[in-house]
């Protein structure tokens, strides 16, 4: 007779597929069982392939301050050792792994990559985030500049009261940068002014970056100060798997089942049958059947919203907060075009000499685009044709209750292509070779609504001993995926151990140390 304990794991993401492998190499005490919604792994950073050319929706930078995570990759992937073609091709120097992979040779590798990243305002472009270099004030203009620099001031010297996202922005930058670079661009991210936002999301979003911060950031570098923490926004090398981020993903959930765990791919949790403190079984649909599958312990990282909304004998709170959490979906075009109209006005060079820029924030109030994505520059294997063709990612963000979500792909196509030629991306729709449309629901968990009572919620679940959420919708937390395999290393711990105290698995991403500047 089997005399191991069944663990349930709800998704295929990075958190679900993270705490899987976590439990089946720390313990054989586990039956492992994914259950994964889609027929993709990774989640939200999934990579998707579209005639010869891969698309990374949103763009998916490794970067992580966690050792263990750093590591957990490169078990994975392991470091290139050799240059990669652009690098190559470019005469760029880049830190290699001695006897790491080639990946002119293998696709199991990670590349180092470099951070470019601007923001494109007005047809010109800034730095992501916004740096005091001369060509700041230069874009801005002699005016702007002044305006900014008073507004900053007067910042410092009147500070509002931070309970909402617009003051952190003003109190952090000044009104005038703000509006120029925060207002629109948060209000089309979110579908809500930042005044209506909770001030936390900017916390996390900036990752304690200010002026201030600036400021010391240049400076460290014209001195070369050594070991000074720098702020996540301002790294300037990440680490990219060679075929995108769902390449990780497509290997983790490889080696999780030469290691036993089972997976099942379109098998869609519906509901979770609590018996007393304990959830005791999980429904699921694969190909219209409905199935039941027991377990013993349940990680979860499906939204928090439907995994309540799924579970019996709820208190009417929890289940009201639960309800009422908000998201925002997220679309994203891939168009092909042999030619950008951005001219690489930089130092740094590229394969047809296109801008530098892996992604770029696109700050206009005229057109509905939020970002776009160059994937040429996140990897050249990413591109079929890199020599000849630049693969680009539009992005929107949008719910899906609104019309824009239902549109079809003609129209997404049409709208995605009048906008680059309105902001100057390409010259004339001739340049455009092909498109895909991809769609994410519940990209973003939002903080508004009743994300204010989240804590009682927290604790409600806290009640479930088995239970074990995990992830960023998992948790409702605007997780990156270093947190959110963080939430899956927790949970892991606190199953092997049998502990019921879960702080530590919601305690991931609170990142103290991003919020105490100068340390
Ligand atoms: C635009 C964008 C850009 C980003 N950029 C970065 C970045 O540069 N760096 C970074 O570190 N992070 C980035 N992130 C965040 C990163 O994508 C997430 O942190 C990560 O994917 C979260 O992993 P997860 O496993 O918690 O959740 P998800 O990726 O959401 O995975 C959850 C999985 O659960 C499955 N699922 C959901 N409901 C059910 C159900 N009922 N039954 C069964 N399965 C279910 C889903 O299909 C999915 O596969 C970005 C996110 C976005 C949206």
């Amino acid at each position: 007779m089997n005399s191991k304990k069944h663990a349930i794991i709800i998704g295929g993401g990075p958190a679900g597929l993270t705490a899987a492998y976590e439990l089946l190499t720390q313990s054989d005490e586990y039956e492992v069982t994914v259950l994964e919604a889609s027929d993709m792994f990774g989640g939200i950073s999934k990579t998707v392939a579209y005639h010869g050319n891969r698309m990374d929706m949103g763009g998916h930078r490794f970067f992580s301050k966690a050792q263990e995570v750093n590591d957990w990759w490169e078990k994975m992937l392991p470091l290139q050792g050799a240059p990669s073609y652009d690098d190559i091709k470019l005469k760029r120097e880049i830190p290699l792994n001695a006897g790491g992979p080639d990946p002119e040779k293998t696709d199991e590798t990670m590349l180092i990559r470099r951070r470019v990243s601007r923001i494109y305002f007005d047809g010109k472009f800034y730095d992501y985030p916004i740096s005091l270099k001369p060509q700041t004030f230069k874009n801005m203009g002699f005016k702007n500049t002044m305006k900014c620099g008073f507004s900053y001031l007067g910042a410092m010297l009147h500070k509002l009261p931070e309970d909402n996202l617009e003051n952190f922005y003003i109190n952090s930058f000044g009104r005038q940068l703000y509006s120029m670079f925060f207002e629109y661009y948060t209000e089309n991210l979110w579908g809500r002014h930042p005044s209506e936002i909770d001030a936390s999301w900017g916390a996390q979003r900036t990752k304690g970056l200010s002026i201030g911060g600036i400021i010391k950031d240049v400076f460290g570098k014209l001195f070369n100060v050594k070991n000074r923490e720098v702020n996540t926004s301002l790294i300037e090398e990440f680490k990219y798997p060679k075929l995108g981020p769902g390449q990780l993903w497509e290997v983790t959930a490889k080696k999780i089942e030469e290691l036993g765990g089972i997976i099942i791919k379109n098998a869609e949790v519906t509901e979770l049958k609590k018996t007393g403190s304990l959830i005791t079984s999980a429904k699921y649909t694969k190909n219209g059947q409905e199935n039941i599958i027991n377990g013993d312990v349940f990680v979860s990282s499906m939204p928090i919203k439907d995994l309540v909304g799924g579970m019996n004998d709820v208190p009417a709170e929890p289940a009201r907060i639960a309800e009422g959490l908000p998201y925002r979906d997220y679309m994203t075009l891939g168009v092909l075009v042999d030619k950008l109209a951005l001219k690489n006005l930089t130092d740094m060079t590229t394969i047809g000499d296109i801008v530098p820029d892996c992604w770029v924030y696109v700050q206009d109030r005229n057109v509905k685009m939020g970002r776009f994505q160059i994937y040429n520059n996140w990897s050249p294997y990413l591109v079929k044709d890199i020599e000849n063709t630049v693969w680009v990612g539009l992005e929107y963000f949008c719910n899906d209750t609104d019309e824009f979500w239902n549109q079809s792909e003609e129209e997404f196509a049409a709208l995605g292509i009048e906008e680059m030629i309105k902001i100057g991306l390409i010259d004339s729709k001739a340049r455009v070779l092909d498109t895909h449309m991809e769609k994410v629901k519940k990209a973003y968990p939002a903080y508004f609504d009743t994300y204010s009572d989240i804590d009682t919620l927290i604790d409600y679940l806290n009640t479930i001993d088995n239970l074990y959420c995990v992830g960023r919708n998992g948790q409702h937390r605007y997780n990156n995926l270093d947190h959110s395999m963080m939430t899956s290393f927790e949970a892991v711990k606190c199953i092997l151990s049998g502990s019921t105290d879960k702080s530590a698995i919601w305690n991931v991403n609170t990142e103290k140390e991003y919020h105490e500047e100068g340390k």
